[in-house]
Parts: structure tokens; C-alpha cells; sequence
């Protein structure tokens, strides 16, 4: 393992489900082969790291593009952590 990342350290993130309701808060996972990107299976969504100002630009239903190139849309902007923002996203509706 000599790929270490920065962005894969601290605690795996909440969901963003769980963020707007309290009874069903659970964290998301790191993404296989993917660093600096989380994931909750259960929920369809993605969460990664961002610039604050990318952040700042960005609104719910933006487009944004998916770590894998694929097309997905901004969720919403959630905590600041290690310098960035965690922004929460989801695959677009074919
Ligand atoms: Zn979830």
C-alpha cells in the first residue's frame, strides 16, 4: 500500500439522509479504489471533497460530474473538513 491519501483519513461522513433526520443517522463508507470519495449504498448517494469555492458556486441539481465521469447532480454542500467541503451528490436520472 503505497498510496496513502489525505482525503481518505478522519471519520467516514454522515449521510446526508441521516443529516435532515435525526432517528436514522449512519455514516458513509469509502468508496472501493476510489480515495476522497464515500458512499451510502443505501441511499444512492455520494459524497467527496470540493473546494469552498466550488462549493460556495454550486447548488442543489447542479450537474456534477460523478468520480467515475459518469453524470451525477449535486445533493447539497455539507460540513468543511481538511480544508475543503464535502459535497453530497447522486447519480442524474437517466
Ligand atoms: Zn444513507
Amino acid at each position: 500500500m503505497a498510496e496513502t491519501s489525505q482525503q481518505s483519513s478522519g471519520p467516514n461522513p454522515l449521510c446526508e439522509v441521516g443529516r435532515t433526520h435525526p432517528r436514522d443517522r449512519h455514516r458513509m463508507r469509502p468508496l472501493d479504489g476510489q480515495a476522497g470519495v464515500w458512499t451510502c449504498a443505501r441511499h444512492g448517494l455520494f459524497a467527496s471533497l470540493v473546494d469552498k469555492e466550488t462549493a460556495a458556486r454550486l447548488e442543489r441539481g447542479d450537474p456534477f460530474p460523478m468520480h467515475d465521469g459518469s453524470g451525477g447532480v449535486v445533493v447539497r454542500a455539507g460540513d468543511e473538513r481538511q480544508g475543503g467541503t464535502l459535497l453530497y451528490y447522486r447519480p442524474a436520472d437517466e
